[in-house]
């Protein structure tokens, strides 16, 4: 703990932390101490984490790095921060990322942009570790903890992940509460740990799922030993190929990293196929609806009488001033975006044709995995990215392309499935690229395993 607060004193540049919390660090770390020398020590205890700044945590600023939460510090603790700290996990800090967990590439965040640890060869440029959990990203990159949780709701675990050569893992929707999350799509929202390899996600992720009463659609279903399950053998086991994630203009360097993880797992002995994903094409246009709609939906309580911020009234404004100045004032362009697109959609006049839409392609995309799986495949590779990490500031006036980050991420949210990143190599600028894994169901332990045997 004590050289991970020094880490993070020194790499201030990154600007991976926004509130550090030395203090909470150290007594816990004692506590940790001291279970460890009563013999009774669970596997995160003294483990240093780092909390992206979405997770509420009781008495510290939680801001989901937004103006609008200026000042919050919440009365209660997430359901999966309360698990990790019961388990003896130490909190470094809060993580930066993108206000609201709404991007790609961590510059949409009220605190600034992070900085990608990874630099391409002798060039200067900076980098983006990816969105929305960038903070999260580059901080374990960076070794300034040895963990940090993260959530995703279309890949913003799995493509930071993969811009910062870690691992990330979403799991199953419902593994993980919600409670105590600070919400954007909650139809899509999961937590889930980004760590440096596939053990450790494994011995993180355990301790982040189970049953919570307070999150309905949170599952009662056991949580096995994930560690346990990590052999490497993936023998027998089926591995689909989708043809349609092979996109137009996908770099050779991404087909090439594909092809060799295709390669790994026969050689491992497992049995590889080429299968189809038919509605894949629809999916960034229909999560690019059902999010912001949900946003829209979520991001109503900020109306600067409940929480953070609230504007400057000036003499004669009555309430609706007060709602609009303090929502114009505190959330930022961005979110303002989602919350038109999000009111639009679902407004009288348009959200049978968009919403409910977007809702049947949904299911279509569901129903594609659930074919597959149904034909006897057990997990699906893909590339995680359509790139490396790029310079910042490169996307940030085209949202479009900003959106096309998630194309390989999204349908697995969509769908509700559990993901992994696993880092599997460089590109030529030496800049780490990721491989996805989706796999069935509930079925993380077994994902994990996969993904181990491509480490
Ligand atoms: N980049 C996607 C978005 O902006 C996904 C974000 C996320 O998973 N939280 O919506």
């Amino acid at each position: 703990t004590e050289a991970c607060l020094g880490a993070i004193e020194g790499a201030g540049v990154l600007n991976a932390f926004v509130h550090n919390t030395p203090e909470i660090a150290m007594d816990q770390a004692k506590a940790a101490d001291a279970r460890i020398k009563a013999g009774d020590a669970p596997a995160m205890c003294g483990i240093p984490l780092g909390i992206k700044d979405l997770f509420c945590t009781k008495g510290v600023a939680s801001q989901a790095a937004s103006n609008i939460l200026g000042g919050f510090k919440p009365e209660y603790e997430s359901t999966v921060t309360t698990q990790l700290f019961d388990a003896g996990a130490v909190m470094l800090g809060k993580l930066n990322m993108d206000e609201f967990a709404m991007g790609s590439s961590n510059e949409t965040s009220c605190y600034g942009d992070v900085i990608n640890p990874w630099r391409r060869g002798n060039d200067e440029a900076k980098l983006t570790p990816g969105g929305s959990s960038g903070g999260s990203a580059a901080a374990v990159a960076a070794d300034l903890c040895l963990g940090a949780t993260g959530t995703d709701t279309g890949g913003s675990i799995r493509q930071p992940a993969a811009f910062a050569g870690i691992t990330g893992i979403k799991p199953t929707y419902g593994r993980c509460s919600r409670w105590g999350i600070v919400a954007f799509a909650s139809s899509l929202d999961q937590a889930g740990p980004m760590t440096k390899d596939v053990r450790d996600a494994a011995i993180m992720l355990e301790a982040m799922c189970g049953h919570d009463a307070k999150d309905s659609t949170s599952v009662d279903l056991a949580v096995p030993d994930f560690e346990a399950m990590l052999t490497g053998d993936v023998r027998g086991k089926t591995i689909g190929i989708p043809r349609e994630y092979r996109m137009d203009g996908m770099p050779d360097e991404i087909e090439a990293l594909w092809a060799e993880g295709r390669k790994m797992l026969e050689d491992a002995g497992a049995k590889i196929v080429d299968i189809s994903l038919p509605h894949t094409k629809y999916a960034l246009p229909a999560y690019y609806v059902i999010a912001p709609a949900e946003a829209s939906s979520n991001l109503a309580r900020y109306d600067g009488v409940r929480y953070g911020h609230r504007a400057s009234l000036a003499q004669g404004d009555g309430i609706t001033e007060m709602y609009e100045k303090t929502r114009a004032e505190g959330f930022g362009p961005e979110v303002q975006r989602r919350v038109m697109v999000g009111t639009y959609v679902l407004s009288a006049g348009f959200y049978d044709a968009y919403y409910n839409r977007a809702r049947k392609v949904r299911t279509l995309i569901k129903k594609d995995f659930e074919d597959v799986f149904a034909q006897g495949v057990d997990a699906i590779l893909t590339p995680a990215t359509p790139s490396s990490a790029f310079e910042l500031g490169m996307e940030m006036d085209d949202p479009v392309q900003m959106y096309l980050n998630d194309v390989f991420t999204v349908t697995v949210n969509l769908a509700g499935l559990p993901g992994i990143a696993v880092p599997a190599g460089m590109d030529k600028q030496g800049l780490p690229l990721g491989l996805q894994l989706i796999g069935r169901p509930w079925e993380e332990g077994d994902l994990l395993n996969t993904a181990y045997a491509l480490e």
